[in-house]
């Protein structure tokens, strides 16, 4: 079926080659395949039944990335994605709740109750870098290619294994069950190049490191240091998003450590660096600073869902917020006056940059006079959470936000 006409920088190769056996495909690669069934129960079902109806029409059909990291280490799978060599139009005659997405690179999104989606991508390849080597940054990647291609694109080794249903086998072409086994993070091919390919990669690195508690390969990391210029490349809303995954996925504090320790956050957030190179003479605020993560942490664990972004962004920014504001008389403009650099730096959308600023008044306001006379005030529920996690720490009693959570209108933002 030829693209549509809403998709024009896709590059549609020639027709889909001949299926040749899966072996015959597999020949002269570096694949190494290792015995590992992963208890069928921790499987998605839906997710099975798409590989498996894949297969059956004569694709080759994988359970890919997050899902088999995550379950060969021990975890719970987020998602679970599928990557085939059926072409996007191939998946789309085959499943009835099925849609095509993306223009760039098409995908195809099957469609399952409660909002599942099980992504399938069809196999897809680096492009050929062009003859400019100083420049490796990677623009577009788009082209269809074999399952070696597909995981050999990847980012890091622990992210590029494929697993076969049936066989319940995993499929490795880069190492990648050895630093399971050693609970590693490594990049696929050489560091310098991965990173310089994709600055994005490095905060990549730090948040698979932090959430699923992993060493960082010594050469991964040292070009995580010295290619983190490279970021003021990456698309900011790009980076943005990935500054948000370290603060959602639970492990904030070990996030927030890696980011400075490894320089990284003095380019993205200057003014949080300096305030933490500046422990001496901060003191109980760095103090505070880490503890309020580690609370962040634990709502986070035991709500089993992320905190709202303006949560979790008014934790991290507010220490250097509360001494970049301190003597002034207008505090909404000083507030103001602090977030702005950020705001451009990293594309913090306006809307979470309001909510940090009323989330900041609102504590000001607790701290200065006391929950009591907030209790009949109707506060939603993203500040009452704000407002708990700075009362906890500054060790102050919280039982006088229940009254606020169960104040009428609490739902609306
Ligand atoms: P999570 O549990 O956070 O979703 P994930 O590994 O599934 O982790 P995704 O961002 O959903 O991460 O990406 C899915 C897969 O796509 C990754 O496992 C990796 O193989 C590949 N990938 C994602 N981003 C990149 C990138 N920037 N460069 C190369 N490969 C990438
Ligand atoms: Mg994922």
């Amino acid at each position: 079926m030829p693209a549509g006409p809403e998709m024009p920088s896709f590059r549609v190769e020639d027709e889909a080659p001949a299926a040749e056996p899966v072996e015959q495909r597999h020949a002269g690669t570096t694949m190494v395949r290792h015995d590992a069934f992963l208890p069928e129960r921790l499987i998605d079902a839906d997710a099975a039944k798409v590989v498996r109806r894949l297969e059956r029409a004569g694709f080759q059909a994988y359970l890919v990335g997050g899902c088999v990291r995550d379950l060969l280490l021990g975890g719970k799978p987020k998602d679970f994605d599928v990557a085939t060599s059926a072409r996007p139009e191939d998946v789309r005659g085959l499943f009835r709740n099925c849609r095509i997405i993306g223009r760039r690179f098409r995908l195809a999104h099957v469609l399952y109750g409660q909002g599942k989606v099980i992504e399938v991508a069809t196999f897809r390849r680096n492009p050929v870098a062009d003859d400019d080597e100083a420049d490796l940054l990677i623009r577009s990647d788009n082209v269809f290619g074999e399952a070696h291609e597909d995981a050999l694109r990847r980012d890091f080794t622990i992210n590029a294994l494929f697993y076969d249903l049936d066989r319940g086998q995993v499929l490795d072409w880069c190492g990648g069950m050895e630093d399971v086994a050693r609970r590693t993070i490594s990049t696929i091919g050489e560091p310098s190049v991965r990173f310089r390919e994709d600055p994005v990669r490095i905060l990549r690195a730090i948040k698979f490191a932090a959430r699923l508690d992993l060493g960082i390969h010594a050469d991964c990391y040292d070009a995580m240091v010295a290619h983190r210029e490279e970021l003021a490349k990456a698309a900011r809303p790009r980076v943005f998003e990935e500054i948000l995954r370290l603060l959602r996925g639970g492990a904030s504090h070990r996030s927030m450590w890696l980011l400075w320790e490894s320089g990284v956050m003095a380019l993205l957030l200057p003014e949080l660096a300096a305030f933490l190179d500046d422990a001496e003479s901060t003191g109980d605020a760095a103090e505070r600073f880490w503890r309020r993560l580690d609370v962040l942490d634990r709502m986070t664990q035991e709500r089993g869902k992320p905190l709202d972004d303006v949560v979790l962004f008014s934790a991290l920014l507010r220490e250097p917020m509360v001494e970049s504001c301190s003597g002034s008389r207008d505090l909404g403009a000083a507030t103001n006056d602090f977030l702005q650099p950020i705001i451009e730096r990293i594309a913090l959308p306006r809307r979470i940059a309001e909510g940090i600023s009323r989330a900041h008044m609102l504590v000001e306001r607790v701290l200065r006079r006391g929950v009591s006379r907030l209790v009949r005030q109707e506060l939603p529920p993203v500040l009452v959470d704000g407002l708990e996690i700075e009362l906890v720490i500054h060790g102050h009693d919280t039982t006088g936000l229940v009254h606020l959570r169960r104040a009428p209108g609490r739902d609306d933002r």
